[in-house]
């Protein structure tokens, strides 16, 4: 697709560089509302066919096409030079292997764009606003804590799942229970009442805490963000060109300190809601700057110093 397609705003009429500016901006964020929206229908697709097929053998599964598998088998495979544990398949490595790329060009940019879960979660974000139901506000000092919440299920899924050699985070995993549609085509309250349980609590909670299961419990948006921290492409802030109206923070859908960070934590899901809300052009961008550049532009900075002084 050329530029021109995309923003075709550009080409109709003569815009300043402002109003070009913002056109852009909306046309991206109307790209990351349809990639969103696309990944959920396919993965609904996906588990319809799954679930009316006369063999279920034959058709993929959720299971199968989930990234985070890759990391669930990752022992098995390693251990046993290239069994996967059940459920998994040479699919779930491609989609890992693709994700890690993913993740190392634009860091959590799958959240934003991609994730189904996501998605229902800002569906739920959006019904509360359509409610006119009041946000429940996490304070930092809690908000930071509960972050860690993602590594610690990340690392009992990877621990449970290398003891007992099967998914064993695919029984309560609410992306899976919803969007596997289990429930729809083998409802089974006796052996699945506390997915169903879980999914209930995750969604509720995020009716009123914007992205609570992405924030504080997900243990691939833990990975995520921590591959994060290595990515090429990573939201910027200008402390020159930003006038510290904090206008940039209440959009955050993951309630990051965008106004007073220079560099975005690998927490950023990439959805631009940020630089959408901000006045000052330039003030918050995406930049090809990973932050172990900074690194060794301050290492090379201090070398040049030294020599200088000598
Ligand atoms: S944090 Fe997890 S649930 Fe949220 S968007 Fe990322 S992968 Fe999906
Ligand atoms: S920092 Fe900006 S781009 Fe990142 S998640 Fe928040 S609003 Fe979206």
């Amino acid at each position: 697709m050329t530029t021109k397609n995309l923003f075709p705003d550009l080409k109709s009429k003569s815009l300043t560089p402002a109003a070009a500016r913002k056109s852009r901006i909306n046309w991206t964020d109307r790209v990351r509302r349809l990639s969103k929206l696309g990944f959920a229908a396919f993965i609904l697709y996906t588990s319809v066919v799954h679930g009316t097929a006369a063999d279920e053998a034959t058709t993929a599964s959720i299971d199968a096409l989930c990234p985070f598998g890759a990391l669930e088998t990752s022992w098995k495979f390693i251990s046993t030079g290239g069994q996967f544990i059940s459920k998994t398949h040479v699919s779930n490595v491609v989609l890992g292997l693709g994700l890690l790329i993913g993740v190392l060009i634009a860091g959590g940019a799958f959240c934003g764009w991609v994730c189904p879960f996501g998605a229902v979660q800002d569906l739920m974000n959006w019904i509360r606003r359509k409610l006119h139901v009041r946000e429940i506000q996490v304070s930092p000092r809690v908000d930071r804590i509960l972050r860690y919440g993602r590594f610690v299920v990340l690392g009992m899924v990877l621990y449970q799942t290398i003891s007992t050699v099967k998914l064993w985070f695919a029984d309560w995993d609410p992306y899976r229970t919803l969007f596997g549609l289990g429930w729809l085509f083998e409802f089974n309250l006796a052996t699945s009442w506390f997915a169903y349980a879980v999914v209930i609590v995750v969604l509720g909670v995020s009716l009123f805490v914007e992205r609570a299961w992405c924030r504080y419990a997900c243990p691939l948006g833990g990975a995520i963000s921590l591959l994060g921290n290595f990515s090429l492409l990573r939201m910027r802030r200008s402390g020159d060109a930003c006038k510290g109206c904090n206008v940039c923070q209440t959009p955050c859908p993951v309630k990051l300190p965008v106004a007073t960070a220079n560099t975005i934590s690998s927490d950023c899901i990439g959805c631009l809601a940020c630089v959408q809300a901000c006045p000052r052009p330039g003030a918050l961008e995406l930049k090809l700057a990973p932050t172990w550049f900074d690194g060794i532009r301050k290492i090379l900075t201090k070398q040049a110093e030294v020599s200088h002084a000598r």
